[in-house]
């Protein structure tokens, strides 16, 4: 093919996402970049209008931060409706806002007591105010019927298709269950998924121990070797396990979600079956009891390659740990760029500095794979790219980009959207470069993002992508 000079580069892998997530939001209303409660208030009863009583309405990536970081209530919502149970995710999925309807079905009450690794937040009169964090979602999460297989099935092959519009031609599906991995292999079958998906199992249940009896599973579209599991919550609903309290909420320090003997018992299962280990931690404790529960499985150096999902805030003397047991720092770039709005007021000055800090982990030769954190993020990696290289938002905020000594050169920025991904996923000798003898997956784009103006490599277009030598998107 004649391409006319185009630029051509490996296809982009996402170390990181949540495709049945993308696929629900591409079939919903996005609430990211809602600027008021009140907007939300009237979708929501605009929703409740066309629907019969009783019907669950839900949504997701509503962020406080869009109106001053107050969080909403159930109030908010009762306004809209309370003939519907409505249950509204945050934009990092780890808080649920709920209305009345919603917590009376749930049975939550003023004594119902926060459950381990949740937080039903209450008001000074100790009435439960409609957020939940973390493990409490759950308590009205679990009372949303199931989705139908084929919904789920649909939301896959949508999102399958955005990566394939992206230039993803990988995706580290970050905790999948039994009906997820079905769904996969159904459209796999008919030829409907068009980007490699290397799916971790989502948590130590069931699902992990077949895995862990039969082994790991190898596929050219789909392959599962490794678990998902979540040591905390997020930083943005001040559920990240941190030593100290947040300097903006000094009763609260975040909330442990596993234990670090269950991590080390996990840890330990995997090793000796050929899995690896993908543990989410975001704050300073979390991220050294993973490093500790990891130490104590892998003893040093090894080549089983655990990740720390995120890897977000890690204390200054931790960092060696990673080189030390050989840990892969799954990161995001662009949660930096969304969350200096307002990290540092959560953090204070000294812990800012160990968080969001790739170059600390590039000095130490450690992997650093990239993802988005899809849908936490929008899915498309030119973002990404972005904000490695710039550390600024799209409006080129700030001036220089935050903490710019953390920047990625445009090698490295490239190198954790492509080959680190491969590597944190044992796929290096197929993946992540163009070279003889790998597969060819790659993206002809409208411009050679290596060395075009920053500015330029967030409005890339993908023209071509290919997936094993097949056409899979054409930019019309
Ligand atoms: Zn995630």
């Amino acid at each position: 093919m004649d391409l006319h000079g185009a630029a051509v580069i490996p296809g982009l892998i996402d170390s990181h996402g949540h495709m049945r997530g993308l696929g629900a939001l591409l079939e919903s209303r996005d609430l990211r970049h809602v600027k008021s409660i009140a907007e939300i208030a009237s979708y929501i009863s605009q929703q409740a209008s066309s629907r019969q009583a009783g019907e669950w309405i839900t949504a997701r990536n509503w962020d406080q931060a869009n109106w001053g970081d107050r969080f909403p209530t159930s109030a908010d919502l009762d306004r809209a409706t309370t003939a519907h149970p409505v249950y509204l995710t945050r934009v990092d999925g780890h808080a649920g806002w709920v209305n009345s309807r919603a917590l009376e079905l749930a049975g939550i009450g003023d004594d119902t007591p926060d459950p381990p690794g949740g937080r039903i937040l209450r008001d000074a009169a100790g009435h439960a105010t409609g957020i939940l964090i973390d493990r409490a979602q759950s308590l009205v999460g679990s009372k949303i019927p199931p989705a139908p297989a084929a919904q789920i099935k649909r939301q896959l092959e949508l999102a399958a298709r955005e990566c394939a519009r992206l230039g993803l031609t990988g995706v580290h599906d970050a905790g999948v269950s039994a009906r997820e991995l079905q769904a996969y292999r159904e459209l796999i079958a008919e030829g409907k998924l068009p980007v490699r998906v290397w799916a971790m199992i989502g948590g130590d249940g069931a699902l992990w121990r077949e895995y862990l009896a039969k082994g790991p599973e190898t596929g050219d579209h789909l392959t599962v070797s490794a678990i998902k599991l979540m040591a905390d919550g997020a930083l943005g609903s001040r559920g990240a396990a941190m030593w100290q309290p947040y300097s903006d909420d000094k009763t609260n320090s975040g909330l442990l979600i596993t234990s670090r003997e269950t991590i080390e018992r996990v840890a330990r299962e995997a090793a000796a079956k050929g899995f690896q280990v993908c543990t989410h931690a975001i704050g300073d404790r979390a991220n050294r009891i993973v490093l500790d529960a990891y130490a104590a499985a892998l003893g040093g150096k090894n080549d089983k390659r655990f990740r720390i999902e995120h890897a977000q805030i890690v204390a200054l003397p931790d960092f060696k740990m990673f080189a030390g047991n050989s840990v892969i720092a799954a990161i995001q770039s662009t949660h930096a760029t969304s969350d200096m709005r307002w990290a540092e007021r959560r953090l204070g000055p000294d812990r800012v500095a160990g968080a969001y800090a790739w170059r600390r982990f590039l000095a130490l030769g450690v992997p650093v794979a990239n993802g988005s954190d899809f849908p936490v993020e929008e899915p498309n990696p030119m973002l990404g790219l972005y904000a490695a290289v710039t550390r600024q938002d799209a409006s080129g905020q700030p001036p220089g980009g935050w903490m710019p000594d953390q920047r990625m050169s445009r090698e490295e920025a490239l190198a954790s959207w492509t080959l680190a991904g491969a590597y944190a996923a044992f796929e290096e000798k197929l993946k992540g470069s163009l070279e003889p003898g790998k597969l060819a997956d790659f993206l002809v784009l409208d411009r050679d993002i290596m060395t075009v103006a920053p500015a330029d490599i967030l409005t890339a277009r993908v023209k071509m992508t290919f997936l094993g030598g097949k056409l899979v998107h054409e930019l019309k």
